[in-house]
């Protein structure tokens, strides 16, 4: 079958992959280059998502806890399993018995995904690990694990893939109208946050709406190679701190915006991501310790009032012969674009 696919971030290029794997004439097409947005902006986990299972979304987490292993296996070059710490403090973020229950769950649905077990560490075990952790109040923490990946590398790379199975990857080429697209007998709509622009060009009522959510991250050169996951001050929302390339990596925000285009990250959303590190390390960054930053949009089906809880499943929509893809996530983007295929021949 003729095929197209609208948009090289992961979920497209995952989706002409799996088209390729049996068979069908592929071609994928990128206003920009591919891995140029999203894609390239994540966390760079390959993770289950602990958090998620606060929002009661087992099912997707037990998919992308097992989805790690695809990765691992098939670009071991390029990520890496990864530890990370959740320190717990007395009167302060969730209590120890309550991160516990999360990460023996997490536990529970990873079993079979070879990844080793969570574990409690002691305060001098923790301080060993992370010696810039604030020691007043530590109780200890959560070692738990997930993967690490260089999302942009990982993204190209399965481009590759793409292209060894013959599948034809034209970027620069912007899907205006879908009259363009004539010649193809299927197309997918995986234009991640731009994925509404192409439905309205079929009229009706979308089955789904997107909600555009940003998240920016902040490099600092000080290196800290302990993984950690940490509770915002005062809010329900968790962020990274994550050894990257040498460098250290924190982040991410939330803040949702009208449009689907990622733009420099604001001195508000810094301003949040230093706080938030500096209330639990000893020694404190500033603005100028801001070695670089990076921002991406979440293209999230809307589900929640708060983007938080928003879902990070994936949905489709049948109009004609095009498929139009939501949300999903880098971690399950090979299953997302195996399903992809699925509905798009039927
Ligand atoms: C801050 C942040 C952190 C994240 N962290 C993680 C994480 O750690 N782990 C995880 O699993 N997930 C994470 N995610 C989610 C994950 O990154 C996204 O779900 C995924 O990258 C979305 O991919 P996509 O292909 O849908 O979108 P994109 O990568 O944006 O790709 C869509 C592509 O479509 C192209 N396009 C748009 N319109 C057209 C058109 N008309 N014609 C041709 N091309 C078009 C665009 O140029 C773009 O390249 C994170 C997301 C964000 C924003």
């Amino acid at each position: 079958m003729k095929i197209a696919v609208a948009g090289a971030g992961i979920i497209g290029a995952c989706t002409a992959w799996a088209a390729a794997k049996q068979g069908h004439s592929v071609t994928l097409f990128e206003q920009d280059t591919a891995m140029a947005h999203t894609s390239r902006s994540s966390s760079k986990l390959l993770h289950g998502g602990l958090r998620y299972l606060e929002t009661g979304q087992f099912a997707l987490v037990k998919k992308a806890l097992h989805a790690r292993r695809f990765w691992l296996k098939h670009a071991p070059d390029l990520c890496r399993p990864l530890e990370l710490l959740f320190p717990i403090y007395a009167r302060r973020g969730r209590p120890k018995w309550q991160v516990g229950i999360g990460t023996r769950l997490y536990d529970f649905l990873a079993a079979g995904s070879g990844f080793p077990y969570s574990a409690w560490l002691g305060k001098a075990e923790t301080l060993a690990r992370c010696p810039t952790l604030l020691s007043d109040g530590l109780k200890g923490a959560f070692s738990f694990y997930d993967a690490q990946m260089d999302d942009y590398a990982l993204g190209q790379r399965v481009v590759e893939q793409c292209r060894r199975l013959g599948v034809s990857v034209a970027e620069h080429h912007k899907i205006e109208s879908f009259g363009q697209l004539a010649e193809f007998e299927r197309i997918a709509n995986a234009a991640g946050p731009w994925a509404m622009a192409l439905r309205s060009l079929q009229g009706g009522t979308p089955a789904y709406a997107i909600d555009w959510v940003r998240g920016s991250h902040i490099f600092i050169d000080r290196f800290q190679p302990q993984a950690l996951m940490l509770p915002v001050p005062q809010e329900k929302r968790i962020f990274f701190v994550l050894p990257y390339q040498g460098k250290t990596l924190i982040g991410t925000t939330e803040v949702r915006q009208s449009h689907p285009d990622a733009q420099r990250p604001s001195e508000t959303e810094t301003a949040y991501l230093l706080a938030a590190y500096n209330a639990y390390h000893s020694e404190k960054l500033t603005a100028n310790d801001i070695s670089g930053s990076f921002s991406g949009v979440r293209p999230l089906i809307k589900s929640a009032a708060d983007p938080s809880n928003a879902t990070r499943e994936w949905a489709f929509e049948r109009v004609g012969n095009v498929l139009h893809i939501y949300g999903g996530k880098w971690t399950t983007a090979q299953l997302q674009g195996e399903a992809a295929l699925q509905e798009l021949l039927k």
